[in-house]
């Protein structure tokens, strides 16, 4: 992933990783570079041209022309700033409840199945948690299904109620029974669309505002580059969510969608998927998404 961003930074920095001597008219160049590449990578223009200002300026301020290794420091400004564009320090999941509730929301195809089924696998191996999923999809009976079967391979409980057509019923009735049952965390897997529709927003602000969850995640594709960071400002306008899920980093994927979204929602990123199946997930690590971003 991030193949050609990462190279397309490679050649514009190479220059300065080469060389001594570098001259304001080459740092602008490079600059320029760096900011085309992050646009090809799908970062919004807007965010690219600011970061490399930022860099700019820090570059000038720092007095690099004058450095004595110019070109390693203009490679750690490029990543320190990438780094803080994504958010700076790792940030982790609210786990504070009795039990600690956790909804996720996105559109349909994102991947937010696949990470309830991951988040619990992760929650139940690394942190001893117990949790229990929750199906709260009243529109599609193979979602319910799915979740199940998520649910066994992880070897999670999940609580659905086939025929109910109230989510927030379900919802409650569920984080009931983890109440009764010792779970200490209730992920709740909810209904998404093909795209962004009144109906499903206005669903699960009324489940977000009747359980109150200690989390509310987004869930969203990163392959989808442009449109990641649209549906992210929709449904954050809407739901004011705590943090960001990425999926589909394993794919063939530009990797913008990380940049640009924490820039337009500001909102920590704070989980990554990396495949199907249920180990595939990582804590989001800036300067590591930075690194791998630079090569
Ligand atoms: P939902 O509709 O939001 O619940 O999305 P699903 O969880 O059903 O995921 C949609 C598709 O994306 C499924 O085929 C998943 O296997 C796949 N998927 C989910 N997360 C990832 C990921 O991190 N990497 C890859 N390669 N595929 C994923």
């Amino acid at each position: 992933m991030f193949d050609s961003l990462s190279d397309k930074l490679d050649s514009a920095l190479h220059v300065l990783k080469g060389h001594g001597q570098i001259t304001e008219i080459n740092v602008a160049e490079t600059l320029k570079e760096v900011r085309r590449a992050l646009v090809d990578a799908d970062v919004n223009y807007k965010i690219a041209k600011e970061f490399t200002n930022v860099v700019k300026e820090k570059a000038l301020g720092q007095d690099v022309l004058n450095a004595l290794k110019p070109g390693q420091l203009m490679v750690k400004l490029v990543k320190d700033e990438l780094t803080e564009l994504m958010g700076g320090d790792a940030e982790g999941i609210n786990l504070s409840g009795n039990p600690s509730v956790i909804l996720m929301s996105g559109l349909q195809g994102s991947g937010k199945t696949t990470f309830s089924g991951k988040l619990a696998n992760y929650l139940k191996t690394k942190k001893t948690k117990k949790p229990l999923l929750v199906a709260c999809d009243v529109y599609r009976p193979a979602a319910i299904n799915q979740l199940h079967v998520v649910g066994d391979q992880v070897g999670v409980e999940v609580f659905s109620d086939e025929g109910n057509q109230d989510p927030v019923a379900i919802a409650r009735a569920a984080i009931a029974h983890a109440k009764e049952n010792g779970h200490n965390v209730v992920i709740i897997d909810t209904a998404g669309r093909l795209a962004i529709d009144e109906a499903m927003m206005t669903e699960i602000a009324n489940i977000r505002q009747a359980i109150e969850p200690q989390e509310t995640l987004f869930v969203v594709d990163s392959m989808t580059g442009q449109d990641a960071v649209n549906t992210a400002k929709a449904f954050n306008e809407r739901l004011n969510f705590d943090g960001v899920i990425l999926t589909k980093l394993d794919g063939d994927t530009r990797g913008g969608a990380a940049i640009s979204i924490k820039s337009v929602v500001n909102k920590p990123i704070k989980f990554i998927g990396t495949g199907e199946k249920m180990d595939a997930i990582d804590v989001f690590y800036p300067s590591r998404m930075a690194d791998r971003i630079l090569g």
